[in-house]
């Protein structure tokens, strides 16, 4: 099928909550030396240059990555994985002051790599694959043409001492919602403490229900949640009101600290914005 592209969607209020939360566990996984193993399950083309006529048609981007870099000089010093996420952008700006382009999952990934590190990058569009086997920011990274969730059957266990799993499938299918679950609980299995993180998508079909309690009853333990919603469901009949995450095993305080960043935004969203986090599955 594949259908979607992440480009129409590029940089919406989704990608930063995402991206905020992948920085934050990067950041965290630097604190110890021992080599990390990174895994992007679900890569997409890496780099998004919003004038795309694709990211042009949908314009997410102006009510995600672009409120934030408007209102970027009254958010300085709101939060330190804020301001790092923001100058982070800005370096990757061609021309310093505008916005042109947004970095995808792989680039936040790459940001924090050091020579004994590994990333692999799955993705099964072969016109994203091709896009992310352009970028020469890329080049550390291993780029791999197929299914993602397939491809960690295959990989795992892997050399490293540590791991890290992103999960961020496009749900064009009802049942992803419960093969993501599955997936989850084979990483478990196959490395313990294998930090995860799952994205899913608030829909007004719910269907994330589904693989909410799938992980509810996969015997997994320390599984924490961060919804960020910025529509109410009724006013978003159609389309997405709602961004959610699960990370199996965080490393400790990821989880305060994306709260702490998203309350520094929820402002520039405006009622009806709010956040919810928690243990979903406790320790
Ligand atoms: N992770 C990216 C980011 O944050 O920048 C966005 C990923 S986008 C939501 C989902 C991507 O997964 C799409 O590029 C799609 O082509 C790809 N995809 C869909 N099914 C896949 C599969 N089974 N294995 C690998 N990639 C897949």
């Amino acid at each position: 099928m594949l259908a979607y592209q992440h480009a129409y969607h590029a940089g919406n209020f989704a990608d930063i909550h995402k991206h905020l939360a992948l920085l934050s566990l990067v950041r965290h996984m630097l604190r110890k030396k021992s080599p990390v193993t990174y895994i992007d399950a679900h890569a997409g083309r890496g780099l998004y240059r919003l004038a795309e006529p694709e990211t042009q048609k949908l314009k997410e981007y102006e009510t995600g990555v672009g409120t934030l870099w408007s209102a970027r000089q009254a958010l300085s010093g709101c939060h330190e994985l804020l301001d790092d996420w923001l100058a982070a952008l800005q370096r990757l700006q061609p021309g310093a002051k505008a916005l042109s382009h947004y970095p995808g999952s792989p680039w936040w990934l790459a940001q924090g790599l050091r020579s004994h590190d590994r990333l692999s990058l799955f993705e099964l569009h072969p016109g994203e694959h091709d896009h992310l086997e352009g970028q020469p920011l890329l080049q550390a990274a291993r780029r791999i043409h197929g299914d993602g969730l397939a491809g960690l059957q295959r990989v795992l266990p892997v050399a490293t001492p540590r791991l890290c799993v992103l999960i961020d499938p496009s749900y064009e299918r009802k049942a992803e919602y419960a093969e993501v679950a599955e997936s989850l609980r084979f990483v478990a299995r196959k490395a313990r403490h294998a930090v995860v993180m799952l994205w899913y998508p608030l829909l007004p079909a719910g269907r994330h229900t589904t693989l909410l309690e799938a992980v509810r009853k996969a015997e997994l333990r320390k599984v924490w949640r961060s919804e960020f919603e910025v529509h109410s469901l009724d006013s978003a009949t159609h389309g997405m009101y709602g961004s959610g995450l699960l990370v199996l095993n965080p490393p400790w305080g990821l989880g305060d600290e994306l709260e702490e960043a998203l309350a520094c935004l929820l402002p520039l969203f405006g009622p009806p914005a709010r956040q919810r986090a928690g243990w979903w599955v406790a320790e």
